[in-house]
């Protein structure tokens, strides 16, 4: 076997809460992975660490009359304990407050500086004149410039959904001093991602050697452009005083912001591991190094990581990532997760309603898969689907077989002969059990397909053993020889498949090797030639007594996490963001709306609509009185269109309303519905009316 290096980083929770399910996700399926790779033998290495710095910190721990390092030192204690208690194995968990960190960070920017990548420019923010400091996007509220919607914050607005910047807010107020902010300006550092040789780098690091997702990379195509293109901007990699974080070195007062401390967390996290565990940094991180480096992210921070990191540092001179790998996010029962419906659910509290965190790993597994899908958890199929195949399949095949075994047989499995006769068997029935599929599954992270694969598998053990009935057997004392090789079968069977299933339940495998007295578990090798019965246990094994290795899922546990979990609207954060860096993306891509029903989408009745007439209003500078036939009547509606269309070329033209939208009062008249456009965003003539293909009627229903 070839050996790998392989170094693995999943993305940096930010010190200012805690882990919940959301998280999970991506902790579960980067551990998961490890582990897989770990049992082939690679030398692999898993880090991570705290994000610590920033102004939330610095504030929350002023709330809390306590300094940011004691602060981030309890939540990084909490943190480790839940993924410790989820069985996330890191090699190291460290923090981005660390020397390490500062080191690189200083590194990262001195090089960028030396390659005339480094700009200074003036930026205007809003700052709070009482409390003495620039204010973050999420520190300003006021009313929403789109619907005038009260108390939203400085960066979208959680009623219309409107994303601006904080200083078109009207009414803003500071929320750390409830002053009004004025508008200050101040010198910041950027990034020059801007620069000609960054944006060449990465049109080619985006397309080469499958770094990215095609998804991933698509998306990455869009928001570099085409070749005579300029859509990428410089990145402000600074904060002013007061502030918790490194100081910029040849700057007094500047500090640097999230994007250059909080990833290069990876590298002072494995520079720690490193020195206390004399490997080799450099051979990871040097230009060029023929070692892999894979980041597991959130699907929201790509950009990031597939566009500054890996610019920052070719251009630092260290090497780049292998892969990136992006997952898509959580959403509970088909929802988002929510506090109010208590599904917002900490790690904590599942650890502390006592569920066993191997049910979520398995479920996890078994709806992971290698794109930027969402995953679902529906909590009552969580349970059936748990109950179903981990307890009712797989523990099944032990709890069917071992208790002959270790009563009638002192814990032996057969040898000589019988042994033979076994190992014929199971080679004529179970040949398709070799280890490729749920091996290139687990390679290529479709855990999804890895799980089917092996429960596929403990069907087919558990309709051999229903057909051989052991039980039956064992009634007759003169079979004994028979009943010892049928359940040593059993056995058998279900140590090839802990094999299997161990990079996702490790705990319970854990204790499976106890029961089976065989060691730690490796992942099967088979070469051409060799068949299943070489991935046995040897002739005459002794297995210990059988304990229970895993209960049911008891549907009020479920119901009781559901409670423990449901806080009042009125004791909610707004923040659902995986990592802070994730809050606080620079170029903010407007989201997919919220998911929603197929019945929520047929209450709108969108109609083919024939525009009859159209002119202008007198008095309105935006707007067009249209008047359409949608088959049964005709409607008047005002269309803010005007800066696009002439009402000349409209009439005639077939379009798409919604026919049933309350009519709006208007001050030139009553509008009785909407005729949907594109567009519409900053330039105003980038603005496109919908038509209908060709034969379409008025009338007739869009669905
Ligand atoms: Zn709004």
């Amino acid at each position: 076997m070839n050996k790998r290096k392989i170094l693995v980083t999943s993305a940096l929770p930010y010190a200012n809460g805690s882990i919940h399910l959301g998280h999970l996700v991506e902790y579960i399926q980067t551990d998961i992975w490890v582990r897989f790779q770990r049992m082939r033998g690679h030398d692999i290495y898993y880090v991570c660490a705290d994000d610590t710095h920033g102004t939330p910190i610095m504030l929350r721990a002023e709330k809390e009359g306590i300094t940011p390092e004691a602060l981030i030192a309890r939540v990084h204690n909490e943190h480790l304990l839940d993924f410790t208690g989820f069985n996330i194995q890191f090699d190291n968990y460290y923090t981005t407050h660390s020397d390490e960190t500062r080191y690189f960070s200083e590194n990262i920017y001195t090089q960028l500086k030396a390659a005339g990548l480094i700009a200074v420019r003036g930026v205007e923010q809003l700052y709070d004149p009482l409390k003495k400091m620039f204010l973050p996007d999420r520190y300003v509220k006021g009313e929403c410039p789109k619907c005038a919607a009260k108390d939203q914050y400085g960066d979208s607005c959680e009623v219309c959904g409107a994303a601006y910047a904080p200083t078109e807010l009207k009414n803003p107020y500071s929320s750390v001093s409830g002053a009004e902010p004025i508008k200050k300006s101040s010198e910041h550092y950027f990034f020059s991602l801007s620069d000609d040789r960054c944006v060449n780098f990465l049109r080619r690091w985006t397309r080469e050697e499958d770094h990215l997702q095609p998804e991933a990379a698509n998306k990455m195509y869009e928001w570099l452009g085409d070749a005579d293109e300029k859509k990428l901007s410089d990145w402000d990699i600074s904060r002013d005083a007061p502030y918790f974080g490194f100081e910029v070195p040849d700057a007094p007062g500047k500090y640097f912001y999230v994007w250059l401390d909080a990833p290069v967390g990876y590298m002072g996290s494995f520079k720690n591991l490193c020195v206390r565990n004399n490997v080799d940094f450099d051979e990871y991180w040097k230009k060029d190094s023929s070692t892999e480096l894979y980041h597991f992210i959130g699907k929201d921070i790509l950009y990031f990581h597939a566009l500054f990191w890996p610019a920052m540092l070719e251009h630092a001179g260290y090497r780049t990532p292998t892969k990136i790998f992006a997952h898509g996010f959580l959403t509970v029962n088909g929802e988002k997760m929510s506090k109010s419906r208590g599904t917002f659910i900490t790690a904590n509290s599942y650890l502390q309603q006592k569920l066993n965190p191997e049910w979520l790993r398995y479920y996890y597994a078994a709806k992971l898969n290698a794109t930027l899908e969402d995953i679902d958890l529906n909590l009552n199929d969580f349970a059936v689907r748990v109950n179903s195949d981990l307890v009712g399949k797989f523990v099944n095949i032990a709890s069917r077989c071992a208790g002959f075994i270790s009563k009638r047989f002192d814990g032996q499995l057969v040898v000589g002969e019988q042994y033979q006769i076994m190992c014929s068997f199971i080679d004529e029935h179970f040949a398709s059990w070799r280890p490729t599929t749920i091996e290139k599954a687990f390679e290529d992270r479709d855990f999804s397909v890895a799980v089917r694969q092996i429960m596929k598998f403990a069907d087919e053990a558990n309709e051999m053993i229903h057909e051989l009935a052991p039980w039956e057997i064992a009634k007759d004392a003169s079979r004994g020889d028979e009943l010892q090789r049928i359940c040593s079968l059993g056995i058998q069977l279900f140590y090839l498949l802990s094999r299997y299933l161990k990079p996702i339940l490790p705990k319970t495998v854990g204790d499976i090797e106890t029961f089976l007295d065989c060691g730690p578990l490796t992942w099967p090798e088979l070469v051409d030639g060799q068949k299943i019965s070489d991935m046995l246990l040897p002739a005459g094994h002794t297995i210990m007594v059988y304990k229970h290795l895993m209960t049911r899922i008891d549907i009020k546990q479920i119901d009781a996490l559901i409670t423990a979990n449901k806080q009042s609207l009125a004791t909610m954060s707004n923040s659902h963001s995986q990592t802070r860096h994730g809050e606080k993306q620079q170029h903010t891509i407007t989201p997919i709306a919220d998911t929603i029903s197929i019945d929520d989408f047929s209450k709108i009745d969108l109609r083919i609509a024939k525009i009859i007439n159209a002119e202008h209003v007198e008095g309105a500078d935006k707007l067009l009185k249209l008047t359409l036939d949608i088959g049964a009547e005709q409607r008047t509606v005002f269309a803010g269109i005007k800066s696009a269309y002439d009402p000349e070329q409209l009439k005639g033209r077939f379009t798409v309303m919604v026919a049933n939208l309350a009519p709006r009062k208007m001050k030139f008249g009553l509008s009785e519905g909407m005729v949907l456009a594109a567009g519409g965003g900053s330039s105003a003539k980038e603005l496109f009316i919908l038509s209908p293909d060709e034969g379409a009627q008025a009338g007739m229903r869009v669905k």
